[in-house]
């Protein structure tokens, strides 16, 4: 690995791995100032730039009760108000949610319809059958095949639900609801908001296989690395610019191997088994919970059919890496790609999007 692919890397290694609360300042005016949380497995590294250090920690103890809150509320198998809603549904009972879930269920239902189905929380039984419910990763045989079937033939899916006010209840009690594609996004957003509304103008937040910014990094854009799935590197950097997220989803992080095979946590809603041959898709979008849930969506959707479902969802720069190491990118993405080292790992091959793509209509309650 040449010094500067290093150096990228390293720079975002450190970041994370500070812990607490840090304070540097690089020149005059007033400190960066880092904290770390946890959601959802990952730690999320909120940066903030620019303000005083009482204005920085306030807003980010906001966002810090914003993500453990998100953590309770949207979690998919520890007691909370997620699991009380799939609990209401299995009973065919209405249940009033915190207004911020329901509002995160009719976005989730606006983006699966969006997708054709390929993205839909709506699967949380299949997700638990395939054994990634847990905080470890699965070990042993893959779920009978008729219990896969059997979760499939009851077509559970996000267009089921019906959602009037705060009160959510669902048509099919098949219905068991999995945040995971993305709450991430959705929490970053919501992060995002608080941050601006304490003061806040230039800021990054990073979770891992997400991030997303406020304003820039003083006269410099905040920029930000894709992890190279393959090995220990980068495939490319991107400036972000005020208000972008980048999420990536794939194969290289949560999964297990049997007999050989990689099965994904990201599970294919039509057959009921985890997607196979993309390792991974990254989506740059003004929306955080619109680009996680897409980066999921387009992995699903596979090498072939990326470019509709991608169109459809109204998401437009987008980098896909398929399980032979070819790289895609649509103009959009492409344009906002840097070589780190001057060179991409494999030659990037561009794809337009599709213009004329027929947007479904979707339910409006
Ligand atoms: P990460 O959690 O690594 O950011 P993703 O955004 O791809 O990854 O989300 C994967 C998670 O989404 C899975 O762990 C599962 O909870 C859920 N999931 C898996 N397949 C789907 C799907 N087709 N539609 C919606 N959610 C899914
Ligand atoms: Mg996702």
């Amino acid at each position: 690995m040449s010094g500067a692919r290093r150096a990228l890397l390293a720079a975002a290694l450190i970041a994370l791995a500070a812990g607490g609360a840090v304070a540097t300042n690089m020149g005059n005016g007033p400190p960066d100032v880092r904290e770390t949380f946890y959601l959802f497995g990952t730690l999320v590294e909120v940066e903030t730039r620019g303000v005083s250090e009482d204005t920085a920690h306030a807003a980010i103890a906001q966002v810090g009760k914003r993500l453990e809150a998100a953590h309770r509320d949207w979690h998919a198998w520890r007691p909370g108000e997620l699991e009380n809603l799939n609990a209401a549904i299995a009973d065919q009972r209405p249940l009033v949610v915190d207004p911020t879930l329901a509002e995160l269920l009719k976005q989730g239902r606006d983006l699966s319809c969006a997708s054709g189905g390929l993205f839909d929380p709506a699967i949380g039984a299949l997700i638990e059958a395939w054994g990634f419910h847990a905080d470890t990763l699965p070990e042993g045989d893959p779920p009978p095949e008729a219990t896969v079937d059997d979760l499939v033939a009851r077509h559970p899916r996000m267009t089921d639900l019906r959602i009037n006010g705060n009160e959510v209840r669902s048509v099919n009690p098949a219905v068991q609801l999995d945040l995971g594609a993305y709450a991430k996004g959705a929490a970053l957003d919501l992060a995002a908001r608080d941050l601006r509304a304490a003061g806040v103008q230039d800021a990054v937040l990073n979770a891992g296989g997400g991030v997303q910014v406020i304003g820039s990094h003083g006269a410099r854009p905040w920029r930000v690395a894709i992890r190279d799935p393959f090995q220990w590197g980068v495939v490319a950097a991107v400036a972000l610019r005020p208000g972008e997220a980048l999420h990536t989803s794939g194969n290289y992080e949560r999964y297990f191997d049997h007999d050989g095979v990689r099965f994904s946590h990201v599970i294919d809603p039509r057959t009921g088994r985890p997607m196979q041959g993309i390792v991974s898709v990254s989506v740059l979008d003004t929306s955080g919970a619109r680009a996680d849930a897409a980066a999921t969506a387009l992995c699903v959707a596979g090498r072939e059919d990326w470019p509709k479902v991608a169109a459809a969802m109204g998401v437009r720069s987008v980098m896909m890496i398929t399980d032979d190491g070819s790289i895609f990118a649509t103009p959009e993405m492409m344009a906002r790609l840097e070589a780190v080292d001057g060179d991409f790992p494999a030659p990037v091959q561009v794809v337009p999007l599709p213009e004329d793509v027929a947007r479904p209509s979707c339910p409006e309650n």
